[in-house]
């Protein structure tokens, strides 16, 4: 795979937390690079498009608030994970739980995470461009959702 010629440090371990702070938890590496979806699902749940990045989730750590966080099934496929006080989008996971999908803005910086696309684009909404010259897929693409082996 290429993108691993970064000269900063990428960091062992990301740690986020929702908006009002009661939901806490961590990532450990290595990290997916960052998805950019613009599917309608996305754009209604949290605003805006949304970032994403993952870990296997035994690599995802419940630092706290667990009982804050409330889970809505989004679709067949999928739940969306959100603070129940301050209503912080946060996690995104298949329901075979193979892995935790991790809104990249709840994480502190710096996160040395990087976009590596853009996915659902057929369906994002017109008043924002897409210009970042990353790649663009109509729909979910064929990138491998888990970050790489160490
Ligand atoms: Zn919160
Ligand atoms: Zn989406």
């Amino acid at each position: 795979m290429s993108g691993s010629d970064q000269t900063f440090d990428r960091p062992d371990t990301l740690r986020g937390r929702c908006l009002c702070g009661g939901v806490g938890f961590e990532l450990l590496g290595p990290f997916r690079p960052i998805s950019m979806c613009h599917c309608r699902q996305c754009a209604q749940w949290s605003g805006n498009q949304v970032a994403m990045t993952a870990v296997p989730l035994d690599r995802f750590v419940m630092n706290r608030g667990a009982e804050l966080l409330r889970w809505y099934r989004s679709s067949e496929e999928a739940e969306r994970g959100f603070c129940s006080t301050c209503g912080s989008s946060l996690f995104w996971r298949p329901t075979d739980r193979s892995r935790m999908s991790v809104a990249a803005g709840a994480i502190d910086p710096p996160t040395g995470l990087a976009i590596a696309h853009h996915i659902f684009v057929a369906d994002k909404s017109d008043y924002y461009t897409i210009d970042d010259g990353n790649p663009c897929h109509a729909d979910a693409g064929d990138f491998s959702p888990l970050p790489p082996a160490e």
